[in-house]
């Protein structure tokens, strides 16, 4: 049976079941799993770089030849001695390579490699393996070996037994292949080319061992790539015989081959991709010429095609989507006089020239026949909450109601008092009565809810305001013509597309518009991936008489100086708000921090820190698994209440708090009854006391940058002058101290979250893991946006203008293709 894509790996020669049922637990079941299954580097074993052009400290891939080796019997271990000798660069480097892909032998070009070359040894390099008493027979002099690792200085001259020399470098235990000699025989003579006098592919191991006991090494991989390699060209060729039956062949070429093409013809060409064979074996076995810098770059051309691809078939699905939502009916709205009349008597100031942009771009798409489905972004303070409710406001007046959902019930319970307040006083021209306002949380005691659920049922009110109980729970609304989901990076991608598909299911005559709002800036490469089904409005502009906010950092053991600093913002009239990693102390198992121990894994290298001489010496402070000794929010409450900040009123708000207490909390802050509240970050979103001027983050190296940039949107609200102050405690990891440098340097939300998403991930950019990326085998958001940005122009005119030159099974291969890897592997939810 021909090999193809499908073939289950236990065909494969040199595999068998055994191998295969280790390999399924990696992953890989298929020969399309293995083909896929890169190498994360390459060594150079052609052209190698020679010693001379290598610094200390770089990572060297060298080839040499065994010169001696003694097993050193220390007292602590004993240590394995090797003595390298390095051939010089090549004399004839004009001599053509092997071609991977014609020649499987290359017994020519092989013969200078292999003839022993000890008189031109220039140099030695000493290799080192501690507790290496297993390698003790493995080595003989005259082996020729290659070795990948880190070139360290060595003043202590030759090893033994080795021949005089200069040894500039030693290694600390290389990895190293021992090459086949000339006299090789099997299949290690059969392979030879595999390993030497080429660009040489190295891979993450699959683990494991074969049955007779050995690794699954890279050589083990190679060998078996090349057999795939062999008999797939071989199948390609057959299918490729001339007088093949059929109108096209060169569709059959790519279609009906074993592996088959997945862009069309007529756009690789024009985008210079090779064909997707060629690729897997340019990635696999680069040819000779091919550029190092390129491979370990991941931009050759094998790699751009690959990721090109990937990035294609997503952003097809998102147009795709994007279009599919243009055809169904959403709800259209007019803006007569009445609207305008609404919207004027409840602005409390003069929008930003943003705003009123923003509000524009909004009130168009809802204008328009088609759903809104609109992606709102504005750095913390921008102002969009009035925004949403000016919005809001124009799905009321024609007669609908509007529902806006927030992430906590603090943000929902703010945003209910908000709207109450700018509405208050104001008349809905169109129906002449007050506008009603409806807050429902998943806190509201049963017979509240049912009240509020009935309201919104029986239309009874206009502006729905809560938490996502406005979705998981049964509402049912009367006439819902908008929603607004704020901070919409909290909830999730998943969520987010069950709120949007909440109000108005498929057949519906109309169904609501949606605008989503974050404050978390949204890097570009992400926008157009998770977030590439919405379109897009900016508020990029603060409102007027902001001044930036002061930020410092501050070791702990100057927090006296803070306190000092709280009294006299406290003593001018403002507020401030302290906030802590925990609740509690020893006996608090959530600490109020989704990522305080997994951020860059800086607890593990935490050492235990001694309490600084002002706090008590309490064992019930946090201990656990970090052995630092976290501030906490409900112990730093009754200790600054008694000691530092006696006197203040201080208030204590945090997660596990009930939430009338929450709220009557909340409440009293903004009323100024409350100088300084004491909290963790159950405060980070949304929150708005225009006076609060001083945020005080303590232990600021466990929290992440989003979250710091959160918490300091809280302050610079108002015309004040603000400060952010970064109190850390002692062992700050490199991540971390990129972080607070970052924070102290800027302000641009934007520049923030790119760091953000360099140091986290894509994954865990959102601090959630259902943050709903697709899964890439090869494409790395982070690295390549401009091939993302060209597969999705690609994307949007192979949908809007097809180019005529591709022939249509061609197209029709392409859809058929995506819709049977939408869900699978881009894994995108339909909304
Ligand atoms: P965010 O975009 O973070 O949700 P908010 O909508 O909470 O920001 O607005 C932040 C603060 O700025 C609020 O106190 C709000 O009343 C005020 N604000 C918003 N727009 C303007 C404006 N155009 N002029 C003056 N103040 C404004
Ligand atoms: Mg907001």
């Amino acid at each position: 049976m021909p090999l193809d894509l499908n073939t289950p790996v236990k065909f494969i020669k040199r595999i068998g079941d055994r191998v295969a049922a280790n390999l399924a637990t990696r992953g890989v079941e298929t020969v399309e799993d293995l083909l896929y299954h890169l190498p994360f580097r390459y060594e150079d074993r052609l052209h190698p770089k020679p010693l001379s052009q290598y610094n200390t400290g770089d990572m060297a891939s060298l080839i040499g030849e065994v010169r001696g080796t003694v097993l050193l019997r220390t007292r602590s271990a004993p240590i394995f001695e090797m003595t390298v000798g390095i051939t010089p660069p090549a004399t004839n480097p004009g001599a053509p390579g092997p071609d991977s892909r014609t020649r499987v032998s290359t017994e020519s070009s092989m013969e200078g490699l292999l003839k022993p070359p000890p008189t031109q040894i220039l140099e030695t390099v000493k290799c080192m393996w501690f507790h290496g008493t297993y390698l003790k027979d493995k080595f003989h002099p005259g082996q020729h070996i290659a070795l990948y690792g880190k070139l360290e200085g060595s003043r202590s001259g030759n090893a033994l037994n080795a021949p005089p020399g200069s040894t500039r470098f030693k290694m600390i235990q290389p990895t190293f292949e021992i090459l086949p000699g000339p006299n090789a025989t099997g299949e290690d003579a059969e392979f030879i080319s595999l390993e030497m006098g080429r660009i040489v592919p190295i891979y993450e191991s699959l683990g494991g061992t074969t049955p007779w006991g050995a690794k699954l090494t890279s050589r083990w991989l190679r060998r078996v790539l090349w057999t795939i390699f062999r008999e797939l060209t071989e199948n390609q060729d057959a299918a490729n015989t001339p007088g093949a039956p059929g109108p096209d062949s060169r569709i059959r070429v790519s279609t009906a081959s074993s592996v088959p093409e997945t862009l069309p013809q007529a756009l690789r060409q024009r985008l210079q991709l090779p064909s997707r064979m060629d690729a897997l074996r340019d990635l696999h076995f680069p040819p000779a010429g091919t550029s190092m810098t390129e491979l370990m770059s991941a931009r050759t051309p094998a790699h751009r095609r690959l990721i090109f691809e990937e990035f294609f078939y997503l952003e097809l699905g998102l147009e795709l989507k994007r279009r599919k939502l243009r055809n169904r009916i959403g709800t259209t709205f007019t803006t007569d006089d009445n609207v305008r009349k609404a919207l004027k008597q409840v602005l409390p100031f003069k929008p930003t020239t943003a705003q009123k942009r923003v509000l524009g771009e909004i009130v168009t798409d809802m204008r328009s026949t088609k759903p809104m489905r609109r992606l709102l972004q504005g750095d913390v303070g921008s102002g969009k909450t009035i925004v949403a409710l000016q919005a809001a406001l124009v799905a009321i007046e024609n007669g609908y109601q509007a529902a806006m959902m927030a992430p906590t019930e603090i943000l929902a319970t703010q945003h209910y008092l908000a709207a109450k307040k700018l509405l208050a006083d104001a008349i809905s021209p169109h129906t002449n009565r007050p506008y009603r306002v409806t807050l429902l949380t998943g806190s509201l005691d049963e017979r509240a809810k049912r009240d509020a659920r009935a309201r919104i049922f029986r239309g009874e009110t206009d502006l729905a305001i809560g938490t996502h109980a406005l979705v998981e729970e049964k509402v049912d609304f009367d006439n819902l013509g908008l929603v607004i989901v704020d901070e919409q990076h909290r909830f999730g991608v998943q969520q987010r597309f069950k709120l949007m598909r909440k109000p108005g299911p498929d057949g519906v005559a109309a169904e609501p518009d949606v605008l989503v709002m974050t404050a978390t800036p949204i890097p570009r490469t992400l926008a157009l991936t998770v977030y590439g089904d919405l379109d897009t409005s900016i508020i990029d502009e603060l409102p007027p008489g902001r001044t930036p906010i002061v930020t410092r950092r501050i070791p702990q053991e100057r927090s006296s100086e803070v306190w000092d600093f709280v009294r006299k913002q406290v003593a001018a009239g403002r507020q401030a708000y302290i906030v802590y990693p925990v609740i509690e102390g020893a006996k608090d198992d959530q600490p109020e921090l989704d990522f305080a121990v997994t951020v860059d894994g800086e607890a593990d290298r935490k050492t235990p820190s001694v309490a600084p001489s002002k706090q008590p010496s309490s064992s019930k402070r946090f201990t656990a698994k970090t052995g630092q000794k976290l501030r906490s929010a409900t112990e730093m409450f009754d200790e600054l209440s008694t000691g530092p900040l006696a006197g203040l009123k201080l208030g204590l708000l945090h997660g596990r708090m009930s939430s009338d207490d929450k709220e009557v909390t909340m409440a009293r802050f903004k009323r100024n009854e409350i100088n300084v509240l004491v909290s963790t970050t159950v405060i980070e979103v949304g929150v708005d006391v225009p006076n609060a001027t001083l945020m005080v983050i303590e232990h600021a190296e466990r929290f992440g940058l989003a979250q710091l940039h959160q918490l300091r949107g809280r302050v610079g609200r108002g015309k004040q002058k603000s400060y952010c102050v970064l109190v850390t405690g002692e062992s700050i990891s490199s991540e971390a101290e990129n972080r607070l440098n970052a924070m102290v340097r800027t302000q641009n939300g934007f520049e923030l979250a790119e760091l953000d998403l360099e140091q986290r991930g894509p994954g865990e950019f959102f601090g959630t893991r259902q943050a709903g990326l697709p899964n890439f085998r090869i494409a790395n958001l982070l690295r390549d946006l401009d091939i993302l940005e060209l597969a999705k122009s690609e994307a949007s005119s192979f949908v809007e203008t097809p180019d005529k030159t591709i022939p249509r099974p061609e197209i029709e291969a392409v859809w058929t293709r995506l819709k049977h890897q939408w869900q699978r592997r881009y894994g995108l939810v339909e909304a």
